[in-house]
């Protein structure tokens, strides 16, 4: 393939269009990805700040609740009614404040003096399990670390010491939370479950998951986690990490300082990014119409551009053989470099034309006479006879030329013999071509024109000469020949022999006549 300037220019001009366009998208990609990132970190920061102080509310809340309930239990204590009340109380914490998935009152050794639901069955036992166990040695509101009860079932509980009015401890009152069941964080975190794959889950301190939207992996203690990590330290805040299941994500957490727990609030960082990948698509459709555009455009300059240079070269190219002066003028150069060019280079053309043409003049011309010389002649001969143009041919000689010479000089000889030719171009037409042939000899080739017209032309001239005085102060003579081809001749130089004979009988018949061959 040719490298042409065209060529280049449209490279160039392309490769900058694919550059700037996959840049610009690159770094609206780039910049899009980061926004959506930090957008995606900042909702889920917020959200879970939401939810960490929506469930600190409610933890307050519900101890408080209990606390009252203590309060409550603890003035009927005594009362002869106390295990209807109690019952009565445990009830409504579970019905009414809707928390608990049950509810449970001891006495100081443990031993339960009303349940709700009633369906427990376990009224007058005494409780062995974690929370109780912790309630009773604490003494004190406590919310439990998860643990798995006698029933098989993982329970976080919460409760309130019962004291008497002189400070005498008489049991708690608490609440469990089923966390793989229907339970009150279900509805406070609600169903944050989005078939995107953005979830919320709750851990405590250890970093055991307490709720979670897949319930199998509620109990299960998150590893290698730097947000379980912060949220151990009571830390609030947004990363982007991968988590524990080897998935990218960007997680907001916040700390629940009432039960030390921890919200997390999390979305995958592919699906985050989803719009970038639509951005770009947007983008390439936006582009596209100005991309034609501009391809268009680019395609339009360069050949606008590279069209002149273009041009002058197939000219400098082709000049060599054909001087095509015209058709390099009319090349449209329109910028410095093309204008320099073409100016340059016709310069050149005209000086090699004006230099071969007076080398041709030179070659073909009579310095005298300007007359065209013999080798022009023939040439003009040769062409005649192979395109079978017929002609006819005068050969004629100045009478007694040596004579002038020798009385007026030779420069004045000069002078008549260019009087001569101006004569002899008279008589002709353009069509005609007139020769120096020797000294004082002169040739007339008349194309198309008969022997006899030829001799008539002959024959003025040498009227017009006998009647004229020539520079030298003097009427000079000529002696003519006259033959034509192919009548004469079927050769040049056959023919110029046979006028020559004609032009010697002229001489030899007294001089100042015409003889016209007879063929
Ligand atoms: P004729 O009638 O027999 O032709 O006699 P002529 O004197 O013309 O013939 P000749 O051949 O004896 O002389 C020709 C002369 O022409 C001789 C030469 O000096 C002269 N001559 C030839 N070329 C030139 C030229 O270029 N300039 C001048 N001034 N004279 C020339
Ligand atoms: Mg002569
Ligand atoms: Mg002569």
């Amino acid at each position: 393939m040719k490298l042409t300037l065209k060529k280049l220019i449209l490279s160039v001009a392309l490769l900058s269009v694919i550059l700037t366009l996959l840049s610009s998208i690159i770094a609206g990609y780039r910049v899009n990805q980061s926004t959506l990132i930090n957008g995606t970190l900042e909702t889920n920061r917020v959200y879970a700040q939401k939810l960490s102080t929506l469930t600190d509310d409610f933890m307050d809340r519900t101890l408080q609740t209990l606390a009252v309930s203590a309060d409550e239990i603890s003035s009927h204590f005594d009362d002869a009614n106390a295990s209807a009340l109690f019952l009565q109380e445990a009830e409504r914490l579970k019905k009414q404040t809707n928390t608990f998935n049950s509810v449970v009152i001891t006495r100081a050794d443990g031993i339960v003096i009303a349940t709700s639901p009633q369906t427990l069955e376990i009224v007058g036992m005494k409780l062995e399990s974690q929370g109780s166990l912790q309630a009773l040695k604490e003494k004190k509101p406590i919310i439990s670390e998860p643990y798995l009860s006698v029933t098989g079932r993982i329970i976080v509980f919460i409760s309130q010491p019962i004291f008497n009015q002189s400070g005498d401890y008489l049991g708690f009152v608490g609440g469990s939370i089923y966390l793989m069941e229907d339970n009150i964080l279900n509805e406070l975190l609600g169903e944050h479950f989005y078939n995107d794959g953005s979830y919320v889950y709750v851990v405590n301190d250890e970093g055991r998951i307490l709720y979670h939207p897949q319930k199998e992996r509620i109990n299960e203690v998150v590893a290698n986690n730097e947000i379980i990590e912060q949220l151990k330290k009571g830390k609030n805040g947004a990363e982007r990490l991968i988590n524990s299941k080897n998935k990218d994500m960007l997680a907001g957490f916040s700390y629940i300082p009432t039960a030390h727990w921890g919200v997390v609030s999390q979305r995958p960082t592919d699906v985050a990014l989803l719009p970038s990948q639509k951005l770009i698509h947007q983008m390439l459709i936006t582009a596209l119409p100005f991309l034609i555009l501009s391809l268009l455009l680019i395609w339009f300059i360069s050949n606008r551009i590279a069209d002149p240079l273009n041009k002058l070269a197939d000219h400098a190219k082709d000049t060599t053989e054909d001087w095509e002066l015209e058709e390099m003028k009319d090349v449209q150069a329109w910028y410095y470099e093309a204008v320099e060019l073409q100016k340059a280079m016709l310069n050149n053309l005209r000086f090699f034309q004006n230099k071969v043409n007076f080398f041709i003049h030179e070659s073909t011309t009579d310095p005298l006479t300007g007359l065209v010389n013999r080798r022009s002649m023939d040439e003009k001969v040769h062409k005649w006879i192979t395109n079978n143009q017929s002609f006819s041919l005068i050969l004629l000689d100045i009478d007694r030329f040596k004579r002038v010479n020798d009385t007026y000089g030779h420069t004045v000889g000069d002078q008549v013999l260019k009087f001569v030719a101006e004569e002899l171009h008279k008589v002709t037409t353009s069509s005609d071509v007139c020769c120096r042939y020797g000294g004082e000899e002169f040739i007339m080739l008349l194309p198309g024109v008969s022997k006899q017209d030829a001799v008539e032309v002959a024959e003025k001239l040498r009227s017009t000469l006998e009647n004229t005085i020539s520079p030298c102060g003097e009427v000079i003579t000529i002696s003519a020949g006259v033959a034509s081809y192919p009548d004469c001749a079927t050769h040049i130089m056959e023919l110029i022999e046979t006028a020559d004979q004609c032009l010697y009988k002229a001489k030899e018949s007294g001089r100042n006549q015409i003889i016209c061959a007879e063929c």
